[in-house]
């Protein structure tokens, strides 16, 4: 068996940042040997999620870190963050009975989503959940009729420029429609708690939060008693850009946040998906053939857009490859999944270079894929199976 471990600083050392270079992925490609799964399969290492985990509340130490459940929902790694003591941003029903499943507290759950059904609000309530996001008047008089009393945060709608995959308009207001809304929430009954906002996925500018902080600052000038700031997501994982390593994004936060609240700080929320779980997987795929056209040689492996790869939608996430073969000479491919679709590409424009002497069966690991990859998995489109997840325990191995 080749010694995949002997070729993954080679990887690392070309890309990505230097303290997330695939820490302890050894456990992982332990794993891998000894079971030899069948491929496609993500290994998360419930270790490298610890890690991930205690740095942040080392480097936000006063922010509540709520984990975006929908990063990676494997029970495992849900229960992991319930044992560290996490909060969780939800956005259903199914996420809810998930964390509570697993151990969470109602009140240690926030349903994130601005957009829901009356009756899942209702259900959510019951169960105790009493932190909710909106950003319309109509989600926001549902919420005062059917979680009477609940913390409310509105979330403001801000510059993304920085993120790899941005949210464009769907969520959000305006800080003034903000405001308003919240003093509605006020006279309805609800406790108007905050604002919240989402600097946009994978956001590789440490500066990016100031326009949230400032939007925040503008909502709590117009609407006094507000007391609690929810930083959003967008920490970044390690894929083939650079990104800023997190002591850069907190001293940027620290910064806005002293600009704007000076020693009136807020309560904090952090919203980390991608971040606590990025780098804790290695998804594991294999050639299935290596062809070549005219103009290009092509390498279709058994994974693609649709069992796991989805964020290679516009070539917006370009994960960090390791195969077999590396230290043989390279060569530019185009990769692409195994489905008979024509959207089933995963990199033309994007550089990808692999060894020329790749072929069908062999091996190529994604580094950096614990993150929207098993979550955002088809059924089983094309007959091919949703992608299944393995978790080890690097620090149990130790
Ligand atoms: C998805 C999501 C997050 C997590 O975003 P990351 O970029 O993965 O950190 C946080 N908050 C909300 C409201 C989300 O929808």
């Amino acid at each position: 068996m080749t010694d995949l471990s002997a070729t993954a600083s080679v990887t690392d050392r070309l890309s990505g940042t230097a303290e997330a270079a695939g820490p302890a992925t050894d456990p992982i490609v332990q794993f891998l040997d000894r079971h030899q799964p069948e491929t496609p399969c993500l290994v998360v290492d419930l270790a490298v999620v610890r890690e991930r985990y205690r740095q942040l509340r080392s480097a936000l130490p006063d922010g509540r870190i709520c984990y975006a459940v929908k990063a990676n929902p494997t029970p495992e790694v849900v229960g992991e963050l319930v044992a560290l003591g996490a909060s969780f941003d939800v956005a259903s029903p199914g996420e809810i009975d998930l964390c509570l499943a697993l151990g969470a507290a109602p009140e240690d759950i926030s349903y994130g989503n601005t957009i829901k059904k009356r009756r899942d609000v209702a259900r959510a309530h019951a169960q105790g959940v009493r932190m909710f996001a909106t950003d319309s008047e109509p989600d926001l008089r549902v919420l005062a009729e059917e979680a009477p009393g609940a913390r409310v945060f509105c979330r403001v709608l801000v510059d993304n420029t920085g993120s790899r995959t941005p949210f464009g308009k769907k969520f959000g207001c305006s800080p003034e429609r903000a405001a308003a809304l919240l003093r509605l929430a006020g006279e309805l009954g609800l406790d108007p708690w905050g604002v919240s906002f989402h600097s946009g996925s994978q956001q590789l500018d440490p500066a990016a939060w100031e326009h949230g902080i400032a939007a925040a600052r503008r909502v709590f000038d117009a609407e006094p008693g507000l007391r609690m700031v929810n930083l959003g997501g967008g920490l970044p994982a390690a894929y083939t850009d650079q990104a800023p390593p997190l002591a850069d994004y907190a001293r940027r936060i620290e910064e806005s946040l002293t600009r704007h609240f000076g020693d009136r700080r807020p309560e904090l929320l952090v919203e980390p998906g991608r971040h606590l779980v990025g780098d804790a997987g290695v998804l594991r795929s294999e050639v299935v053939l290596v062809s070549e056209s005219d103009e290009h040689r092509w390498v279709y492996l058994d994974i693609g857009r649709y069992n796991g790869l989805a964020e290679t939608e516009g070539e917006a996430i370009t994960y960090r490859l390791r195969t077999d073969r590396d230290g043989d000479p390279t060569g530019p491919v185009v990769l692409a999944g195994p489905t008979c679709d024509g959207d089933d590409v995963l990199y033309q424009r994007t550089r990808y270079e692999l060894p020329v002497t790749l072929r069908g069966g062999d091996r190529v690991d994604l580094l950096s894929a614990g993150a929207y990859t098993a979550s955002y998995s088809s059924v089983s489109f094309n007959g091919f199976a949703p992608l299944p997840t393995y978790c080890v325990d690097g620090d149990e191995r130790r």
